[in-house]
């Protein structure tokens, strides 16, 4: 079972946009996925069509020693939901004894799983160190755009801390580009800048900028559900592979419908 975090301490970089589409990609794959939300403002519950308020076995819950009950979404996909409560998590978990490991231990005994995804707030507090001491991969989207790179270190060191201390087995597995617009030269430029600095971490499959990623959300429904044609669909689908390990298609020649840059795998 790998346990992937998906973590940047900025917000509005596509953490959940990729904690959700990633997570339905992989369902496609015949992966079996549990989606977890540790996000009290809920995007990624939202985005799944689950309404936060009416949910029981939710993150907080589950924090507060609720034995943890996916509840399932689609097909090989399920989802622990989050609720507005866990933003008064960090505070009452801030005196609790082993703080940052009790999701950790809540999740212990879950099974039958191939992935744990993690979607986490934009914030290095308390829930997501308990993400990081859960999580054996840490995965990292970024903006393409200027400054995608301001105040990463803090995130690295972070990390670094996390598995000195706690997690020992906890690594960087991967950078994702998101919102990438091959058309702009500061995208390009901030692509270049991050596959400098990261190496070989960054996956290949960029996620484009597409309108169709930020329509789903509000139709409830992942991009393969809600526009399985676009390439928000196509370049989700393709790092679901990379991140399965599963060999690209080799492919004729791009689309016409996906834009400047050349079909990625
Ligand atoms: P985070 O979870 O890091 O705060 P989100 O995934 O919620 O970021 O993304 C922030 C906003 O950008 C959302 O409105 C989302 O719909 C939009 N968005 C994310 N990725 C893309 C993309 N590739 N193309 C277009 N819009 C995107
Ligand atoms: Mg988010």
């Amino acid at each position: 079972m790998r346990r992937i975090a998906l973590v940047n301490q900025k917000g509005g970089v596509g953490k959940t946009t990729t904690a959700v589409n990633l997570s339905a990609g992989l369902a496609r794959l015949d992966r079996r996925v549990l989606l977890v939300d540790l996000d009290p403002q809920s995007n990624a519950t939202v985005s799944l069509g689950i309404q936060p308020h009416e949910q029981k076995n939710t993150t907080y819950a589950i924090l507060s020693g609720a034995k943890p009950e996916p509840l399932p979404v689609e097909e090989n996909l399920w989802i622990l939901p989050s609720s507005i409560d866990l933003a008064g998590a960090e505070m009452e978990l801030a005196s609790a004894i082993g703080r940052e490991t009790i999701l950790r231990d809540a999740l212990a005994d879950l099974k039958g799983f191939d992935f744990v995804i993690l979607d986490c707030t934009p914030s290095l507090g308390l829930l997501s160190i308990n993400a990081l001491t859960t999580a054996g991969e840490v995965m990292i989207p970024l903006q393409c755009e200027f400054l995608a790179l301001h105040g990463i270190s803090l995130l690295l060191r972070t990390v670094e801390l996390v598995k000195r201390r706690l997690n020992p087995a906890l690594s960087i597995t991967g950078i994702i580009p998101c919102m990438y617009d091959a058309r702009k030269s500061i995208a390009r430029e901030t692509l270049e800048e991050i596959e400098t600095h990261f190496k070989d971490k960054v996956f290949k499959s960029k996620i484009r900028t597409n309108v169709r990623l930020a329509e789903a959300p509000s139709h409830g429904r992942s991009i393969f559900e809600y526009a399985p044609e676009c390439y928000g669909a196509e370049d989700y689908l393709a790092l679901a592979r990379e991140v399965a390990g599963i060999e690209a298609i080799p492919r004729a020649a791009p689309s016409p419908a996906s834009g400047a840059l050349p079909a990625v795998q």
